[in-house]
């Protein structure tokens, strides 16, 4: 990182929290739960976000300061207690008043390739665009059978950090075999006779098993950790955070 770089965001984590953003921070699913030190420097990583993100409200949607700030805060949950350059690859976060219907095209099997249209809350592209549909970004939770689509989306682009999103992040050295061996195996599992894993659907896509497997680990993670204890126990050592064990369900 550019010494300036580094020097700009010093200063901006340093600045005051302005108290209009400070009355939204409640509404951040995990907010109240997490410990002073934890709050302090969510609060330091909003402001750098916010700085250096570009928010575009799709449809006519007003983007006003408490979708900035919420989408922000869950963002920024990801990365706590560590280094970290703020989604480098990410611009512009593009925000729709609802849920909406884009186009999309997957290949098939037998190379073929489909093609039709579905109905969205996000999606995270490799170059640069975060989409979120403002009513599921509210109705974000934690507890049990609680979602976070802003934490999976965000989930999709700490994947890509490392150059591709295959469900393996920037690791730390000492992380890179165990994530081979509990990310991937548990991976491999999925879908083995019988499956009662709430994760089951992403057999087909290690990216979409890992921006799934943290959004749980955010919003639900007792479900999590009785499915799949290593894999939980493996995202602890990650996001180093305990949130079934240290956190309370609201
Ligand atoms: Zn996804």
């Amino acid at each position: 990182m550019s010494f300036l770089r580094r020097w700009r965001r010093e200063r901006l984590r340093a600045k005051p929290f302005p108290k209009t953003w400070e009355l939204l921070l409640p509404g951040i699913p995990l907010f109240s739960s997490l410990p002073p030190q934890d709050q302090h420097e969510l609060r330091a990583h909003i402001r750098v976000f916010l700085a250096e993100k570009r928010f575009e409200g799709a449809t006519g949607f007003q983007v006003d300061e408490r979708v900035r700030v919420t989408i922000a805060g869950n963002a920024c949950l990801l990365l706590l207690h560590r280094e970290t350059e703020y989604f480098p690859f990410l611009r512009t976060v593009v925000v729709y008043p609802t849920l909406y219907v884009a186009r999309y095209m997957r290949s098939a099997p037998g190379g073929a390739v489909e093609e039709g249209m579905e109905v969205r809350a996000g999606e995270s592209w490799p170059l640069g665009t975060v989409v979120l549909a403002w009513d599921a970004v509210s109705q974000a939770g934690f507890g049990q059978g609680a979602r976070n689509v802003v934490v999976h989306e965000f989930a999709h682009q700490l994947d890509l950090e490392d150059g591709a999103m295959q469900g393996v992040p920037v690791l730390p050295p000492e992380l890179v075999q165990p994530w081979k061996e509990i990310f991937f195996g548990e991976y491999q599992k999925l879908g083995s006779f019988p499956d009662p894993s709430p994760l089951v659907l992403c057999q087909e896509n290690p990216a979409e098993f890992f921006a799934t497997a943290v959004e749980l680990f955010f919003s639900d993670p007792w479900t999590l950790r009785m499915y799949h204890p290593a894999l939980y126990k493996l995202f602890t050592r990650f996001f180093l955070l305990d949130p079934a064990a240290n956190l309370h369900s609201s």
